[in-house]
């Protein structure tokens, strides 16, 4: 007999060269996934990681029907999705019950779409919340809870129409670490045992020892546009221990993977006599939206706990989701003032002297360091011929810059940048950038 693919079990969802661009408030396109293909298979747990605005919930929304790819094709079983995918249900990271409903009737809701008479729905509503470990509280209401018990019953309404494939989208990323840890493990159990009849999981997380403690594919999306990058099969035996140098090896390769990706790794560049070289000056290149007070805040907290040099302790420290601390160090990096050697993060020599300055002399030495960014020469080549340029033009040429960029954010945070450092200015109501007037000392508190 010739072999066919139909040997092979059809994925429960896939994505087939998927695009999308998403047209943003001002007008300007912005292209979120570049050639995604991907595959949810028959059984697995799927993860997808990614910083966040990578993409990954756009993922799950193609996957799932509710957004429709710019361009590609969308699989259900092997064959074109036609609306909403009725084989997957999803959970959510805010806890979206209805607070007027019980929480029976909150799971219940899972089945509105089914036919089934009442007493099947009944069943089927208790053996999902038995299922879940919430049997005694039928009759509350939704503010009765913790957020740990609502998150529960997501999943119970989720479960309840024992769906091909359950998505969960940061699902665990609101709660506290041991509630998150306690509903992880118990969503494991239920995936491994068969009779709950849940076959395949895809979840999105930004969590990279979430992927590791509970997935057996994960997917690594790189940023800007999203795009697959690295693939990884897990074949740890569960229940998974997060010591485990297997488990720790993951992690590392994993965290790499995306820290070298989010961290400026530079081009050759090439020399000007007698000059040192410095990075990245010479490329057109992003700028991580973050506010000043945030790089202040990472800098001031290295120099007051130096003993903090590993990237995820300092993402514990300031108390940020993963992909917001890298988005921080990797502002102070660009700015010189850290470097990020491995999973560590250190002072430059002029980072050193920039939090031992005072308020003059931090202005200062920013002021430099964004001067040499070339993104802002874009403003700074305009007021240097135009006493003030309106901010259309700006978001424009930022825009062709930057294609990848929501060029509306990215001109806020350099305006916030720029004033910081004492470069540029920009008036709300006329909508123009100019330059500042020579700060005096008693203007100066209002900047920080
Ligand atoms: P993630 O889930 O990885 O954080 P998302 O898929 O939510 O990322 O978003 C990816 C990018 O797409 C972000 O830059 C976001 O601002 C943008 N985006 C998402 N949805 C829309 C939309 N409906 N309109 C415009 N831009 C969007
Ligand atoms: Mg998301």
């Amino acid at each position: 007999m010739p072999h066919t693919n139909h040997d092979l079990p059809l994925p429960v969802a896939e994505l087939n060269a998927v695009n999308k661009v998403f047209v943003t408030g001002g007008g300007h396109e912005l292209k979120v996934l570049e050639n995604i293909d991907l595959a949810v298979r028959p059984g697995e747990l799927l993860a997808l990681l990614g910083q966040s605005g990578s993409g990954k919930s756009t993922i799950l929304r193609c996957l799932t029907g509710l957004v429709e790819p710019s361009s590609g094709r969308v699989l259900r079983n092997g064959k074109p999705l036609d609306g909403v995918n009725p084989d997957a249900s999803i959970v959510f990271q805010t806890f979206a019950l209805y607070p007027w409903l019980t929480v029976e009737q909150n799971v219940a809701v899972g089945l509105m779409s089914r036919t089934m008479d009442r007493a099947e729905k009944q069943a089927a509503v208790d053996r999902a919340i038995e299922m879940i470990g919430l049997g005694n509280y039928h009759a509350a209401y939704p503010r009765e809870l913790s957020g740990g018990m609502r998150q529960r019953f997501c999943m119970a309404r989720a479960l309840v129409s024992q769906p091909k494939m359950l998505c969960l989208d940061e699902a665990f990323s609101a709660l506290d670490v041991l509630t998150a840890e306690n509903l992880r493990q118990e969503l494991i159990s239920l995936w491994r045992s068969p009779s709950s009849g849940l076959s395949s999981i895809f979840m999105v997380t930004h969590n990279i020892e979430e992927a590791v403690e509970m997935a057996n594919r994960i997917v690594v999306l790189f940023p800007r546009p999203g795009r697959i990058g690295l693939v990884l099969e897990n074949n740890l035996p569960y229940p998974r221990d997060s010591r485990d140098p297997e488990f720790q090896r993951l992690v590392s390769i994993i965290h790499e993977t995306i820290t070298t990706l989010n961290l400026p790794d530079l081009p050759p560049e090439t020399a000007i006599a007698g000059q040192p070289i410095s990075r990245g000056r010479s490329r057109m290149e992003s700028i991580p939206l973050v506010p000043v007070g945030q790089i202040l805040g990472l800098l001031s907290m290295m120099h007051d706990t130096p003993e903090l040099t590993n990237i995820y302790d300092i993402s514990d420290e300031i108390g940020k989701e993963f992909g917001e601390t890298i988005s921080i160090v990797k502002a102070a990096e660009i700015l010189d003032f850290i470097e990020t050697p491995k999973q560590e993060v250190r002072f430059t020599e002029l980072g050193k002297k920039f939090v031992s300055a005072d308020r003059k002399g931090r202005h200062a030495i920013f002021s430099e360091q964004v001067y040499k960014l070339r993104l802002f020469h874009i403003i700074i080549a305009l007021l240097k011929e135009y006493e003030e340029v309106e901010e259309a033009k700006i978001i424009k040429d930022i825009a062709s810059a930057l294609p990848y960029d929501n060029p509306e954010k990215t001109f806020q945070t350099m305006i916030a940048w720029g004033r910081y450092a004492g470069l540029m200015d920009f008036n709300p109501k006329t909508r123009m950038v100019f330059v500042p007037e020579e700060v005096d000392a008693s203007e100066e508190a209002r900047l920080v």
